[in-house]
C-alpha cells in the first residue's frame, strides 16, 4: 500500500491521533499503537472516530515528518 508519509492517523480516546507503527493487514481497530504524542492508545476506527478533532502534538509532529509548515497560526 502506498504511504506517501511514514506515518497514519490513528482515531483513539476521542482525538485523531498519529502513529508511526506499521498498519496491521486487518488495519489499527482494537491495536494499540505508540502515537506521535508519546501515548499509547488503542485505536477506535469506528464511524465517529473519523469525527474527532485532531491531536494537536500529533499534528504538529506530523507536519514535521512530512516536512510541511504547519498551516494557521504560525507560531515561528
Ligand atoms: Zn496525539
Amino acid at each position: 500500500m502506498y504511504r506517501p508519509h511514514p506515518f497514519s492517523w490513528v482515531p483513539a480516546e476521542g482525538q485523531r491521533h498519529a502513529t508511526t507503527d506499521p498498519k496491521p493487514r486487518h488495519g489499527y481497530h482494537g491495536v494499540t499503537v505508540r502515537t506521535l504524542c508519546s501515548k499509547e492508545v488503542t485505536a477506535d476506527n469506528s464511524d465517529i472516530g473519523w469525527l474527532w478533532p485532531t491531536c494537536r502534538p500529533c499534528n504538529t509532529r506530523a507536519h514535521e515528518l512530512a516536512g510541511v509548515p504547519e498551516a494557521g497560526d504560525g507560531a515561528d
